[in-house]
């Protein structure tokens, strides 16, 4: 679905992307992971083209993304930034629909949509009318999912969708998340520092390091044979935060 061939990225003399040859495959969820700074939020403003490469190319179903045909191809991908990004003078449902009122879609179109997703996330209708601020963190994020999906797109990037929450919550979403995207098949790029996260979501794990990926693989590929002493260190780090694989 992504292709990166020859990309790289810098910030004056900073690294941020490191030349990297890279395939986000159709239909699977891939997961990067590192420490702060690593380079992960790079690699997903790339994907969408918020930053344009330095070097390389980055082909979005075939097509190699550039300043002019961006904005029409990102119609088909669902962004959920950092934080969840939630506009906080619009309810639930106005920061949902933006787009496709942008987009000419109807009205009845658009609120047909909007319960369909509302239904797919367990989101009360009665809150729909809420603004962010009168929301859960757990609604938040699944108000910023529901967005994300509105115009159905074909990926769904998600920059640390969970990591504002706490615990439970966590785990509850993280369950429901992966359902999700089992049903609706669709191609997953996450964000995440969390490593058992990272091995519950993950069809394929990047391990992230100063901009360069460091180690690609399962989480069992990573736990049983780490490609280096970083990636040890990297595992060692999330001390009892390692969960079975299936739960
Ligand atoms: P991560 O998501 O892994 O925390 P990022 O991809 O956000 O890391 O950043 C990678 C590196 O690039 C970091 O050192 C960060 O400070 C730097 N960086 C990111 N964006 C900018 C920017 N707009 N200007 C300067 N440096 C940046």
């Amino acid at each position: 679905m992504f292709e990166l061939t020859g990309v790289s990225k810098r910030y004056g003399d900073l690294t941020a992307l490191a030349r990297t040859d890279l395939i986000f495959e159709s239909g699977r969820t891939t997961v990067l992971i590192g420490p702060s700074g690593s380079g992960k939020s790079t690699v997903l403003r790339l994907l969408v083209r918020l930053i344009p490469p330095d070097t390389g190319i980055v082909r979005f179903a075939g097509q190699i993304l550039t300043d002019d045909n961006a904005g029409l191809l990102r119609r088909r991908m669902g962004f959920v930034v950092q934080e969840g990004g939630l506009f906080p003078h619009l309810s639930a449902q106005d920061n949902m629909a933006l787009m496709a009122r942008y987009l000419g879609w109807r009205k009845a179109r658009i609120s047909a949509r909007i319960s369909e997703l509302a239904e797919l996330t367990h989101f009360p209708i009665d809150a729909l009318t809420r603004f962010p601020a009168q929301l859960s963190g757990g609604q938040r994020q699944r108000v910023s999912l529901m967005r994300a999906l509105m115009l159905d797109p074909d990926v769904l990037l998600m920059d640390e969708p969970l990591g504002a929450l706490d615990p439970m919550i966590r785990f509850e979403l993280q369950d429901e998340l992966k359902s999700i995207f089992r049903l609706l098949n669709k191609t997953v790029v996450i964000v995440t520092h969390d490593l058992s996260e990272a091995g519950f979501f993950a069809d394929t794990i990047l391990l992230m390091r100063d901009g360069q990926i460091v180690q690609q693989g399962m989480l069992a590929q990573l736990l049983q044979a780490p490609a280096n002493e970083f990636v040890q260190k990297f595992i060692r780090a999330q001390r009892g935060s390692i969960l079975p694989l299936d739960r």
